[in-house]
């Protein structure tokens, strides 16, 4: 239907009946294209957790539909497998399995996808070694930090190589330092393995360590903001340094180490970014 990872129309879901009716999504909208880094943030109640869901098919929409990866979750024909392949999830608690080891903990998921217990024990360490903890294969939960069995689960949530990533505040129950370190591990992903990837988060610095900042309220999007690109943001910096002043021929300096081709192409970019704002409003 659209080349978008995630196309979203009017999902509605309604929860209980009569007097205890309660419409936590309200006919919502929202696209996220492939490799995309989103914050999803919003007022506890506001369908944050709800849209997540829906986004993984841990639960039905009344109303409107929900493509990923370019199947209409209401037609799949094996959910199962869809949960298992196509979306990775991280919860704000962990709930790894106590006795199994760090490992063993990310092998569960392949059971049934990844043929071999070999295959398996190699891509679970692998992973390990990804999210920083190559050391720490064997070790249990309970011997491990909150930050590090956060790692773990994001392992864990990686298992099948899934199109999307969901986490659903994975910081929350975490010190402020080891939440801020797997945000900076959800960006690595994002930029050197190219996932996309959707999380809630409450923490407004932790929402700018991703490209876009999507607002809820009241089971709806209220704004949608997209963060420049990190090249023009580079860039814009380098248009305000002094040497990007002085190639722009602003206040007489000479930049002599460049040569005249340097010079034009420069030109040409900083004054592709000079006068942009840094966010772009969209929807
Ligand atoms: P958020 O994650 O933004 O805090 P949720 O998506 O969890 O919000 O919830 C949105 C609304 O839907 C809330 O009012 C919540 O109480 C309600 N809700 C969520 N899940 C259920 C459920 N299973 N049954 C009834 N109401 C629910
Ligand atoms: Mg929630």
């Amino acid at each position: 239907m659209t080349d978008a990872l995630i196309h979203i129309q009017n999902l509605t879901k309604i929860y209980g009946k009569g007097e205890a009716v309660v419409r936590a999504l309200d006919g919502l909208d929202l696209t996220v294209a492939s490799s995309e880094f989103v914050a999803v943030m919003g007022p506890s109640g506001c369908g944050k957790s709800t849209l997540l869901n829906m986004i993984g098919a841990l639960d039905q929409p009344t109303e409107g539909e929900v493509w990923v990866n370019g199947e209409n979750l209401a037609r799949l024909k094996d959910v199962d497998d869809f949960r298992a392949k196509t979306v990775g999830f991280v919860f704000q608690l962990h709930n790894l399995l106590p006795t199994l080891s760090a490992q063993e903990n990310v092998e569960v998921p392949m059971y049934g996808h990844v043929s071999g217990r070999r295959a398996r024990h190699e891509r679970a360490a692998h992973l390990l070694d990804l999210v920083g903890l190559g050391d720490r294969l064997d070790a249990l939960p309970g011997q491990l930090s909150g930050g590090q069995r956060q790692r773990v689960a994001v392992a864990r949530a990686l298992a099948n190589d899934p199109a999307l990533l969901l986490a659903d505040e994975p910081t929350g129950s975490l010190d402020s330092q080891s939440g801020e370190e797997i945000m900076d591990l959800l960006a690595e992903l994002n930029q050197s393995q190219g996932a996309t990837i959707l999380v809630v988060t409450h923490d407004r610095r932790v929402a700018q360590a991703t490209q876009r900042i999507v607002r809820m309220k009241d089971g709806r999007v209220v704004s949608d903001h997209r963060l420049a690109d990190p090249l023009e943001e580079d860039l814009r910096m380098l248009a305000r340094s002094r040497l990007g002043q002085a190639v722009l021929g602003k206040n007489g300096l000479e930049a002599d180490y460049l040569s005249p081709e340097e010079k034009t192409i420069l030109k040409k970019l900083l004054a592709r970014v000079e006068d942009r704002s840094t966010f772009t409003m969209i929807g």
